[in-house]
């Protein structure tokens, strides 16, 4: 089986969030999808691990931010990288209150969805949402997760439907180390925690001690030369 073939779906990347006992709290998600349009129903796939599947099991509700291009990629980190359970994660975003859901204010456009059903697999849940609200927050092209891998160059937390390991990932052109010419390649630095990688223009060796990672925050001390 060649796992890079799972590269070639297409996916979003989402805040989903909900209340747990009255703190707003949610998790980073690119398995979302819409399922019917009338009555217009949406599914997200959330790892068992994550603090907000039990948090959308207990409220029977969640709201799905879309992030866009030019959406803030601090708020991956913060909702893709820390758990929700010890960590008030809306405490570092601007957020607003939809239907009575939070939601990220720097999305592109958000939904807020009753669970009507859920399916349960050896990892995550699937949650069948009907939608009870949606709007357009403001003009950006949604973020895809090529987006981000490409040109945001983050990755998936490991908890994520579609983590893959990059061992499992032979001969993408992620582990080429050489170029066709066989000329090495500059050192590549990666965020330990994230997995974003540094393509600055500035050698990563000279950037300031109080440098952060963009997507997660942590400091430059926690990036591995690979
Ligand atoms: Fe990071």
């Amino acid at each position: 089986m060649n796992k890079n073939a799972f590269r070639q779906l297409s996916y979003g990347v989402y805040v989903v969030s909900t209340w747990d006992h009255g703190r707003a709290t949610g998790c980073t998600a690119n398995s979302a999808m819409q399922i019917t349009s009338d009555p217009a129903t949406i599914a997200v796939s959330i790892n068992h691990d994550n603090y907000t599947n039990s948090c959308i099991q207990d409220t029977g509700r969640f709201a799905l931010s879309i992030l866009g291009e030019h959406s803030d990629p601090g708020i991956i980190g913060v909702f893709g990288f820390k758990s929700g359970k010890d960590h008030n994660k809306f405490n570092e975003v601007e957020s607003a209150v939809k239907s009575y859901l939070p939601v990220v204010a720097d999305a592109c456009a958000y939904i807020v969805c009753e669970v009507i059903d859920k399916m349960e697999t050896s990892s995550h849940t699937v949650f069948l949402g009907k939608v009870v609200d949606a709007d357009v927050l403001k003009k950006d092209d949604p973020m895809t997760y090529a987006y981000y891998h490409n040109v945001i160059k983050g990755k998936s937390p490991k908890n994520a439907p579609t983590y893959i390991a990059e061992e499992a990932l032979t001969g993408s052109a992620d582990s080429a180390q050489t170029s066709a010419g066989g000329a090495v390649q500059p050192a590549k630095y990666v965020c330990s925690i994230c997995g974003y990688e540094y393509d600055g223009d500035t050698p990563f060796e000279e950037l300031p001690e109080d440098y952060v990672c963009p997507i997660c925050g942590q400091p430059k001390s926690v990036f591995e030369k690979k």
